[in-house]
Order: structure tokens, then C-alpha cells, then sequence
């Protein structure tokens, strides 16, 4: 097995907890959380762990100033900027969107942290992300590209050894349900799952693709990360699991289901699951145990995978108050 480079940011292992009054609340099955959300980097989330490898990355190549995209209360973007304060370099953000008046959340974190924000439409974003390193370039700024999400092999395969640390603290559970967007936290997983061993089952709740689209694209990441990490493995799309039954009003619309898992997570269990991803899987695990998808015997982990500062958003946190 490879060990990639990396850089140490993260508070890792991240903990697992119980959600006794969740699960009795649900009448079952046995409820466990992985705490991403608490891996300790500027509000932290899952983008940490791939930063670890990332920023080691751009190291490598001298880079100077880590350039990234992402929509407007980006969270990824927000972890971006600040492990690249951490490793001492400049950071740009092309950001889809119209340029608020008043940041807020994530926007307005990015800009505490001294990031330079670029503003663009979604469509234009690929371009202006490309124009954006060619100044910098040009500039002498030493530019290196963090994917989007973060998902290269080497961005997911933090989520690999991600698995390899649940296993080691003797964690053991049938079901592994997150949110999954840019793909990269479930190839990881997948690949972890293969390299490492690990029995439970790895289900995505997409947040927005469609799984038809979507899983050929993980499928391949995955592979990609098996092939940087140890031989290649036998990964197939099979065991790419992705639901995409709940993807609602679209991307970063919190609608009734995500604001009731939002509040019920919260007045359980005193944990605070957010409006745009772990929201929406929280949801979508919800929705699947009322179905009985679930046996009544089995232990779910949901893997919680940070986000919290959209919270802080006006027109969401107006819905959650009512
Ligand atoms: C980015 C993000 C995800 C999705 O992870 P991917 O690796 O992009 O699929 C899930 N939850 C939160 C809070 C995120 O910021």
C-alpha cells in the first residue's frame, strides 16, 4: 500500500458516536456518525482530509498560490483557502454566482480568510477557472489547480485511508450513507473499501446527478485511485451505490424533507446536519428507513461530512425557523 504525501491538518481519527435517540425516534435500525464535520479546519468538513493530500501536492510542484472553484456557499472553497493559509499561500476562488452585497456563510469566510474571489456564471466557470491560472501564472504567482471538490485520485484517496482509519477504530457497520456530489468522497470510500476489506456496503444519497451519469464517472475515480494506491483493482460500477431520489428542488434548495431531517438530527441529538448536503443525505437516510430499506438488525453509519456554516444563511435559516 502507498502512502501519499501529505500535509497534517486534519484532526484525525475524526469520532464515531451513537444516535440512540435518533434510532429509537426512527424505530430503528441501530444509527452511528462519523464526525467529518469536526475535522478541525475553519469549521471543517470532508474537503480537509483531501486538502491533506492536495496541498502536499502543490508542494511538490513549488506551487504558491492554490487556485480553486466552486458555487457560491462552497464549502470546498472555504476549506480550500484556509489550508492554503495554513501551508503560507495565496488562495483564489472563482465562485459561480452573482457577487453578493453582503457576504454571508461560507462567502463571507472565504473573504476572513483572504481569499481572492473571482465572480462567474456556472456556465462560464470552466473558462474563467482556466483564465484565472493563466494570469497567475503569467503573474509569477505559481498557480497549481485544485479540482473541483477536490476530487482527483489523489484528493479522493484521502477518503480510501479514510476507511482504512474507520476499520482501526473497530467500528463494524452493514451500511455507510453520505452525501455525494463532485464523487471524489465516494470513490474514495469504494477504493478504501476494496484495498482495505471493509464488509459494509457504501451508499451515496446524491445531492445533484442523476446515479445513471453519475456512477460511471465514480467508477472510474475509484479505479483511478486503486491504481495510485496499490495494484489495480477489479472495481466495477455495481459497487458504485448511488440513490438520486432525493435531489429535490435542485442543488442548495432546501425544501420540507431536508428542513425536517435538519431539525430532527438537531433536537435528537444536538448535532446540526446542514441545508445543502448532509441536510439532503440525512433526509434521504430518513426516508429509506421509514421504507424498511434497512433490516431492523443492521447498523447504519451516516458519515457526516461537515457543511455546517450554510446554516448561517439568511434564506435558510429563515425556512428553519419557520
Ligand atoms: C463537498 C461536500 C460533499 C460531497 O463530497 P464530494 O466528494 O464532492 O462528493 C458532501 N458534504 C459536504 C458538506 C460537502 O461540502
Amino acid at each position: 500500500m502507498k502512502e501519499l504525501a501529505r500535509v497534517t491538518i486534519a484532526h484525525l481519527p475524526t469520532p464515531v458516536e451513537e444516535l440512540p435517540r435518533l434510532t429509537k425516534a426512527l424505530g430503528g435500525p441501530k444509527l452511528l456518525v462519523k464526525r467529518d464535520d469536526q475535522t478541525g479546519l475553519a469549521f471543517g468538513g470532508n474537503k480537509t482530509r483531501k486538502l491533506e493530500y492536495l496541498v502536499a501536492e502543490a508542494q511538490s510542484h513549488g506551487a504558491k498560490t492554490l487556485i480553486t472553484a466552486g458555487a457560491i456557499q462552497s464549502n470546498h472553497c472555504r476549506q480550500t483557502v484556509a489550508a492554503a493559509r495554513r501551508a503560507g499561500m495565496d488562495c483564489i476562488l472563482v465562485l459561480s454566482g452573482e457577487a453578493p452585497e453582503m457576504p454571508e456563510a461560507n462567502t463571507y469566510l472565504d473573504l476572513l480568510l483572504g481569499a481572492e474571489l473571482v465572480w462567474t456564471s456556472l456556465e462560464a466557470r470552466g473558462n474563467t477557472l482556466n483564465q484565472t491560472y493563466q494570469e497567475a501564472e503569467a503573474a509569477g504567482r505559481y498557480p497549481f489547480l485544485i479540482p473541483y471538490g477536490g476530487s482527483s485520485p489523489v484528493g479522493a484517496a484521502a477518503y480510501a485511508y479514510a476507511v482504512r482509519e474507520l476499520m482501526a477504530q473497530g467500528v463494524d457497520a452493514d451500511w455507510i450513507v453520505f452525501a455525494t456530489s463532485s464523487g471524489g468522497t465516494q470513490a474514495g470510500m469504494v477504493a478504501g473499501k476494496e484495498l482495505f476489506g471493509f464488509r459494509g456496503q457504501v451508499l451515496g444519497i446524491s445531492i445533484d446527478e442523476e446515479a445513471a451519469k453519475f456512477r460511471g464517472m465514480v467508477t472510474e475515480l475509484a479505479k483511478d485511485v486503486t491504481k495510485l494506491l496499490d495494484n489495480a483493482k477489479d472495481i466495477t460500477i455495481d459497487d458504485v451505490l448511488v440513490n438520486d431520489d432525493y435531489l429535490g428542488g435542485g442543488y442548495a434548495v432546501m425544501g420540507d424533507a431536508e428542513c425536517e431531517a435538519i431539525q430532527l438530527f438537531a433536537r435528537h441529538e444536538g448535532l446540526l446536519v446542514d441545508p445543502v448536503y448532509t441536510g439532503r443525505a440525512a433526509a434521504g437516510m430518513i426516508d429509506l428507513i421509514r421504507k424498511d430499506f434497512f433490516k431492523a438488525d443492521e447498523t447504519v453509519l451516516f458519515w457526516h461530512t461537515g457543511g455546517q456554516p450554510a446554516l448561517f444563511a439568511e434564506k435558510y435559516l429563515r425556512k428553519i425557523l419557520g
